[in-house]
């Protein structure tokens, strides 16, 4: 048995999670018992910002809003220090690897032509990982508070997320913010820190092989499966069910490279479950660990609305929905994969 199967069984919810997640994923996740990950996170964040404003009382050290660079330094090395596991989980070679052969395992499965298949994979291997201070000393990006890199793990890095970007065609590379590394400070099982990042990290890597980077239209099937679905003009019965999803109200296409690398870290993340014959119930905490720290997140310039990526999109996901076995009715909307 799977080693991670192991693990996973031992925080199983009860069978009557299955339906209540069915019928609504997103309340699921989000308004029911909030996992204590990000009650945990929460406590650290406050702890991590009250030592460094000690110091900067103590005149030990000041912050400098034409530079970050020495917070997000020091931030890091405190969080290093006091959870040495998750820091080194996000630079562990091994582990990278791991992430990286799930998503070739999502590429060897889908429906794209072999041609594009080795170009995906070649892509996802070459793919580097970061720290934050990493990522603005190598890149030498402007640090200054009010900066675009600074926003995207704020001015002391301590934001949930992680990003992906590439300098070159042969330069990939993600970067790890430290509030990614915090968050998943809660436990030191490797096995746990590995399936609860499974979503972040696989999406983040897909960004180097969505559809910016297609010449030959491979994704025109799901891009079309997604228009016929969610936009307005093509699908006014998804629109007039729920008006306020945002993709109603975007315009066609503006955020699809999230809906492809949301997609293939779901196909991603279904083939785990299934490799390690994770149960339904499994499955969907496995999910709800992976998502929750969307819940509050409104429709970026980026992103979709958290209500659509955790809930609507993930009812019509072939894969997941494989998994869920959720059943759901397929006359007006349809699954889309690749
Ligand atoms: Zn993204």
């Amino acid at each position: 048995m799977n080693k991670f199967l192991l693990l996973i069984g031992l925080t199983l919810s009860l069978n009557v999670f299955g339906s209540d997640f069915c019928s609504n994923p997103y309340k699921a996740v989000c308004e029911n018992s909030p996992l204590s990950s990000i009650a945990t996170y929460n406590k650290n964040l406050k702890e991590i910002r009250a030592q460094v404003s000690k110091l900067e009382k103590e005149d030990k050290f000041k912050k400098d809003s034409n530079n970050i660079l020495p917070t997000v330094l020091l931030v890091e090395k405190m969080i290093e220090e006091k959870f040495p596991a998750s820091t080194g989980f996000f630079k562990d070679g091994q582990v990278i690897n791991q992430y990286k052969q799930s998503l070739i395992h999502a590429i060897n499965n889908s429906d794209m032509s072999s041609n594009f298949k080795v170009l995906l994979t070649k892509k996802i291997e070459g793919v580097k990982f970061y720290t934050f201070a990493e990522y603005l000393t190598l890149k030498k990006a402007p640090t200054s508070s009010k900066s675009a890199s600074a926003k995207l793990c704020g001015e002391d890095g301590l934001f949930i997320n992680a990003f992906a970007e590439s300098v070159t065609n042969t330069s990939d590379y993600i970067v790890i913010c430290p509030g990614f590394v915090l968050k998943n400070s809660a436990t030191n099982v490797r096995e746990d820190i590995f399936t609860t990042s499974f979503f972040t990290i696989v999406h983040e890597l897909s960004h180097h092989i969505d559809h910016s980077i297609d010449f030959g239209n491979n994704y025109r099937n799901f891009q079309k499966c997604i228009k016929e679905n969610f936009e307005l003009n093509k699908n006014p019965i998804f629109c007039k069910l729920q008006p306020n999803s945002n993709y109603c109200l975007t315009k066609s296409g503006a955020k699809m490279r999230e809906l492809i690398s949301d997609a293939w870290a779901y196909k991603a993340m279904a083939l785990y479950m299934k490799a390690n014959q994770f149960s339904i119930d499994e499955s969907m905490t496995m999910y709800k660990k992976n998502v929750n720290f969307l819940c509050k997140s409104g429709s970026g310039i980026t992103h979709q609305s958290a209500e659509f990526r955790v809930s609507t999109q993930v009812k019509y996901n072939a894969d997941l929905n494989y998994q869920f076995s959720c059943n759901y009715d397929q006359t007006n909307l349809k699954e889309c994969s690749f």
